[in-house]
């Protein structure tokens, strides 16, 4: 067969592959089995293969699902490594990052800069997002039909990324994801599943600044946070 012809042949086998991949994931498949490989790795993600999160922010940027988008100057998405093995979620934007588009850029950002130093990450080794994309008024609490409305932007940005470790920061994005009303002095300091993937839960860095006596049992959490990445392989 002439270099011509295998080129052609070649194209023509990576737009089917990509088609079938495609059709797995429209039809909510998240995995491909192959069968050449070992049963430990016969099974291969397809997410960041199929949608990236500049495709999503793309998809979500102009989001008027709920009236919150009224008052915003950015819907702040979200930062750090699509690759990232651990994924932090807050609550919602406050006021700088309103204005800047980017999650934890204020006071509590720098906290939390300072708290992820303190165990060796850097911000853009993790991903950072919140509950809501969007600034509530005055900073309040998000309702529970913001968080409803918002929150499968935030599940789609967890399977695209697929982290290892989540920590949720404070009780609104750890009652929001772990679907409970437990207060968060009885949800931190362990490990939970969320759905497979390994979930901590710690005080907000705005709590913190209010209640540094909290400081100590964040610690705790973080560093126990960091004994499971290690152990991660
Ligand atoms: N508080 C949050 O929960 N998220 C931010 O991005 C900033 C402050």
């Amino acid at each position: 067969m002439r270099a011509d012809d295998r080129y052609e042949k070649m194209l023509e086998a990576v737009a089917l592959a990509k088609n079938f991949l495609k059709q797995q994931v429209d039809l909510g498949f998240d995995e491909v089995y192959t069968q050449s490989m070992s049963k430990k790795s016969s099974v291969k993600k397809l997410h960041t293969s199929v949608k990236t999160l500049t495709d999503f922010y793309q998809e979500i940027k102009d989001c008027k699902k709920c009236h919150l988008y009224k008052n915003r100057t950015n819907l702040v998405f979200g930062a750090g490594n699509q690759n990232a093995k651990v994924m932090f979620i807050g609550e919602a934007p406050g006021r700088e990052e309103d204005l800047q588009g980017e999650p934890f850029v204020g006071r509590a950002g720098q906290l939390l800069d300072k708290i992820l130093a303190a165990i060796n990450f850097k911000r853009e080794e993790v991903y950072i997002a919140n509950i809501l994309k969007c600034r509530p008024p005055e900073n309040r609490d998000p309702l529970p039909d913001e968080i409803q409305t918002c929150e499968p932007h935030l599940l789609e940005q967890i399977r695209i990324i697929q982290p290892e470790i989540i920590c949720a920061l404070g009780r609104i994005a750890a009652q929001a994801l772990l679907k409970t009303r437990l207060p968060l002095g009885q949800l931190r300091g362990k490990i939970h599943d969320y759905h497979k993937v390994k979930f901590l839960v710690t005080y907000h860095p705005a709590a913190l600044l209010r209640y540094p006596q909290y400081k100590r049992s964040t610690w705790e959490d973080v560093k126990l946070l960091r004994r499971e990445y290690d152990n991660l392989g």
